[in-house]
């Protein structure tokens, strides 16, 4: 039987922890130092969904999505989409709706999830609870409250993700 693989774009303003996620689901680690280029179009990891085998590739961006550079390539074929926020950073949660705009455009319909990220530092949240969840009632999206640094809700998103793909 053929293996089901999906191509994974992540978007969203910079710094708000796109490139560690990515590590962190495909990697198992964190680094605080890690840069905006992790050298390859795209890291992967195979998970078992409803006792299915899916093979996730999740794309990055190496940094352009600073200079609304993000090329085509990035975006052709995507099957599915992870919309990031940082819970430290207004301007990105401000900037979501266009990011989805964005996925659309390109690519049409594809199973998507709203992501706040940095959860760690909830004491310092720009964004407050009941803001988010409206953004993601009114984009129709579920929304999944992230630590990468923590290591917290991480796996659930690629899951849901996941699934929500093989139900098309
Ligand atoms: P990107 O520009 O969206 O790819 O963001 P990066 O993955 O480069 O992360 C930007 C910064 O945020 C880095 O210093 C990361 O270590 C940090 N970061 C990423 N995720 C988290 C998190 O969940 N909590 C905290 N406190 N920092 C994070
Ligand atoms: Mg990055």
């Amino acid at each position: 039987d053929i293996e089901t693989a999906i191509k994974v774009v992540i978007v969203g303003n910079g710094a708000v922890g796109k490139s560690s996620m990515i590590q962190r689901f495909c990697k198992g680690i964190f680094t605080k130092e890690y840069k905006k280029t992790i050298g390859v179009d795209f890291l992967e990891r195979q998970i078992t969904v409803n006792g299915e085998d899916v093979r996730l590739m999740l794309w990055d961006t190496a940094g352009q999505e600073e200079f609304d550079a993000i090329t085509k390539a990035y975006y052709r074929g995507a099957q599915a989409c992870v919309l990031t926020f940082s819970t430290v950073d207004r301007n990105s949660f401000d900037a979501i709706e266009k990011w989805k705009k964005k996925v659309e455009a390109e690519c049409g319909y594809v199973p998507s999830v709203l992501v706040q990220n940095k959860m760690d530092l909830v004491e310092q949240s720009v964004v407050n609870k009941e803001e988010a969840e409206a953004l993601a009632k009114r984009l129709k999206l579920r929304l999944y409250r992230t630590s990468v640094k923590e290591n917290l809700h991480v796996d659930e998103v690629f899951r849901y993700l996941s699934d929500k793909y093989m139900l098309l």
